[in-house]
């Protein structure tokens, strides 16, 4: 074949992948209902990225990989992000995760540290504190504005309305349900021949984009606490700092983290967690490793839609459908 017969076989499935991968979004993020599992997702968006790395002047500007999340939905009122909230890169095995930390310590001066977390398989949330008091939650949306969210927030137990200290920040996390407020959702749902839920994180996302806060509220959301936007009067100066000072304001943090140094240590992080993902009572993806030091984030900086210092580590397919046997198993 000529190259540019290749070239024209490939631009042709570069549209096709982005419309087929725009729809398959669309069910996902609007109608909280997807068509595919995330693996295949995954798969295909990885095949385009692979094209768009290849042809980059045919890159399409409503290709995915040019965005965060999706459209905002025009049912709830628009928030602004006061800084961008960002997806984040992936990695599929321990080669790229060992790349990503290779590649961390060659551009970061000294001595860097990593802190690995569990891939909460929720939805993200910015909430606003102002002297303490809640004021606003927001979805991330397509990343620069999302939908408020406050009054189905305030619904949510672990949320504190008011921090053991009159602070201004702003902070972000996962909003989840737990395996076994899902499972009994999923029963209700078929009893009264309503579609059922597809995981825990369509859930989730279906119960807090609810016009009636009544509803979210009988969902059982819970949440964990993983970053934010702080102003000097907060001493946060990297996340293991975050996993120690949030819990004195009362906001709630997955303790499950580990401080590593090496990739061999990420690498053994992962695979404890693996083998422990289905005692969770919760519903994880995956790992995501975070430079630990503020300053050393900066230093790495950010692409268009994702931190360089920090990349997830997505757990196998054949792992997710044991998942689905253990949440039956687990009522
Ligand atoms: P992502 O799920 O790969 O990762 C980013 C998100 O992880 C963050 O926004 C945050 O919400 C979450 N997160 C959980 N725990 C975290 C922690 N400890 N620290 C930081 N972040 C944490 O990216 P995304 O942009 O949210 O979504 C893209 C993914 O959605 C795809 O990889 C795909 O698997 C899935 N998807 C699936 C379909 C489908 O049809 N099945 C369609 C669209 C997207």
């Amino acid at each position: 074949m000529t190259k540019d017969a290749q070239q024209h076989i490939d631009v042709l499935r570069m549209e096709e992948l982005t419309d087929q991968l725009n729809d398959y979004a669309y069910q996902y993020y609007a109608l909280d209902n997807p068509t595919i599992s995330d693996q295949e997702y995954d798969q295909l968006y990885r095949e385009l990225q692979a094209l768009e790395a290849k042809y980059p002047e045919f890159v399409l500007a409503e290709s995915p990989t040019q965005r965060v999340g999706d459209a905002v939905s025009e049912v709830f009122s628009k928030v602004t992000h006061s800084q961008p909230m960002m997806s984040l890169g992936n990695a599929f095995n321990f080669a790229e995760v060992n790349k990503f930390v290779e590649d961390a310590k060659r551009l970061v001066d000294g001595p860097i540290r990593f802190v690995c977390e569990l891939k909460i398989d929720g939805l993200s949330v910015a909430i606003q504190y102002e002297n303490g008091r809640y004021v606003r939650a927001a979805t991330r949306g397509d990343g620069v504005v999302g939908e408020d969210i406050t009054n189905n927030v305030r619904t949510i137990k672990s949320v504190p309305m008011k921090l053991r200290q009159a602070i201004d920040i702003e902070v972000r996390g996962e909003i989840y349900m737990p395996k076994a407020s899902f499972v009994a959702l999923n029963e209700q749902r078929e009893e009264a021949g309503l579609p059922t839920f597809a995981n825990p994180r369509n859930a989730a996302a279906g119960s807090i984009r609810q016009l009636d806060a009544n509803v979210t509220s009988r969902r059982n959301l819970s949440i964990f606490l993983y970053s934010g936007v702080f102003s000097d009067q907060v001493p946060i100066h990297s996340q293991s700092d975050l996993f120690e000072i949030f819990p004195d304001y009362g906001l709630r943090v997955n303790p499950m983290y580990r401080i590593c140094e090496t990739a061999a240590e990420i690498q053994a992080y992962i695979e404890e967690m693996t083998a422990k993902r289905h005692e969770l009572p919760y519903g994880i993806d995956g790992i995501v490793i975070k430079v630990d030091a503020f300053e050393d984030q900066e230093t790495l900086g950010y692409t268009v839609k994702a931190p360089k210092w920090a990349i997830a580590y997505k757990f196998q397919a054949e792992e997710v459908e044991t998942v689905v046997h253990d949440i039956e198993w687990t009522v």
